[in-house]
């Protein structure tokens, strides 16, 4: 099937970088003769017929933004077979014949889902700032949370340290410590708590005692929010039943760490991935994510992209270890 009309929307949790992904999704397929349409609230806006027909006018000063300006909704009625079919005649009727998607793990379940029911080549962009897709080094918007984080962090420390308290931080993970671990290296964070590694409260404890036994008068620890971890909160509220001695205090970055204008790698990553979308397209791809693996940009199937979890690098946990002495 020749593809002329190409819809891009974005899904799930908002990450910046994602209007530089849709203004070189735009840009790229006009520029390779396709049309563009652009699909507002995610899946949510496809059922709904919310389709605009997209210029390269429509993109235009919008690579410094954060957030979305295609807006991002979740929809439970995709997740139905009536939902996902009223979403195909939607496309029908716009003619439009290939999906860019831009979002997560969920989003791209759907897309995987949608794609093995009916005959629409769908090409996945991973837009997350929890960094948690197989297959890519990078996800769109992580690098700028992971600045954000910094950025915070530097801020605590101050009054951390002017006060001689113990600080717990929690960000963003969902399940994977991505953030948390390369926020707590970037920081200079005493230590991360993360998912996919069980720490006990002990073990912390001594870590920090260690710490503060060394001169140190303030500590950092970077939480990742999961239920594995028990969050900040959770976190806290042990040390301070065990460790009464430490004056704790508890920081939830929350959804800070989702807006802001993108960096420059999150712009530069959004717009080779854009570009790469389309490509995909011509040659006549369906069905995978673009990844970025070694600065390369890869075709990672669906599959591959949702059922693996990614792997944390454990030699950044030695080092943070080493640096936290
Ligand atoms: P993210 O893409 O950030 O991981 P979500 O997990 O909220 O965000 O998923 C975004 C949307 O993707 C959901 O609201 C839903 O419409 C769609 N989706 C998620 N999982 C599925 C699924 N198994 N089948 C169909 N659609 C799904």
């Amino acid at each position: 099937m020749e593809i002329k009309t190409i819809g891009i929307l974005t899904s799930g949790g908002d990450a910046p970088g994602m209007n530089a992904a849709i203004r070189s999704v735009t840009r790229s397929a006009i520029f390779s003769g396709f049309k563009v349409k652009g699909i507002y609230r995610g899946y949510r806006g496809l059922i709904d017929d919310e389709v605009a027909d997209f210029k390269t006018q429509n993109v235009s000063n919008i690579i410094q933004q954060g957030g979305t300006i295609l807006k991002t909704a979740r929809c439970k009625e995709f997740t139905t077979e009536e939902g996902r079919k009223r979403a195909f005649e939607v496309m029908r009727k716009h003619e439009i014949d290939a999906l860019v998607v831009v979002g997560g793990d969920g989003s791209l379940t759907g897309a995987r889902q949608f794609a093995s029911e009916f005959d629409v080549p769908i090409v996945g962009l991973p837009g997350t700032i929890d960094n948690d897709l197989y297959g890519t080094d990078h996800t769109i918007g992580y690098d700028t949370a992971l600045n954000t984080i910094m950025w915070c962090v530097d801020r605590i420390r101050d009054t951390a340290s002017s006060h001689e308290r113990l600080f717990f931080i929690e960000v963003m993970g969902r399940n994977a410590g991505f953030l948390a671990l390369n926020g707590a290296i970037a920081s200079g964070a005493e230590a991360a708590i993360i998912p996919e590694i069980s720490t006990e409260v002990d073990q912390l404890a001594e870590l920090i005692q260690n710490g503060f036994r060394k001169s140190k008068n303030s500590s950092i620890v970077l939480v990742a929010e999961s239920p594995v971890t028990g969050g900040a909160m959770g976190l806290a509220e042990r040390v301070r039943n065990e460790y009464p001695q430490y004056d704790t205090r508890v920081t939830i970055l929350g959804h800070l760490q989702r807006g802001g204008s993108p960096t420059a790698q999150d712009r530069i990553l959004a717009s080779r991935m854009g570009a790469a979308a389309v490509d995909a397209l011509l040659e006549g791809q369906r069905n995978i994510m673009i990844g970025d693996r070694n600065d390369e940009i890869v075709y990672v199937p669906f599959n591959k992209a949702i059922k693996n979890d990614k792997p944390i690098d454990r030699e950044l946990l030695k080092t943070l270890k080493r640096l936290s002495i």
